[in-house]
């Protein structure tokens, strides 16, 4: 059963491929070509289930990444303005 309305605010949901990150434990994970359901007001990302349900699948089944991000990380509490 397909969502047609953003349970935010109610507006109208649009089928777009985004890029997806998912926060796993400490890992993050990027998918790309990620068929969603975007709101046309507030940008409020919708997923179907099974899309969901298959991102789960490839975290666990965790096959050969297409490519890796590079991600600098920066802690704040060691920086001042
Ligand atoms: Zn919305």
């Amino acid at each position: 059963m397909q969502r047609s309305t953003c349970a935010q605010c109610g507006s109208n949901l649009e089928p777009q491929n985004i890029t997806h990150r998912q926060q796993w434990g400490d890992e993050l994970y990027e998918f790309e070509s990620v068929p969603a359901l975007v709101c046309v007001r507030c940008g409020e990302v919708w997923l179907e289930a099974e899309v969901g349900q298959l991102i789960e699948k490839i975290i666990q089944q965790h096959p050969q990444p297409k490519k890796y991000h590079h991600v600098p990380v920066f802690s704040l509490a060691e920086f001042t303005l």
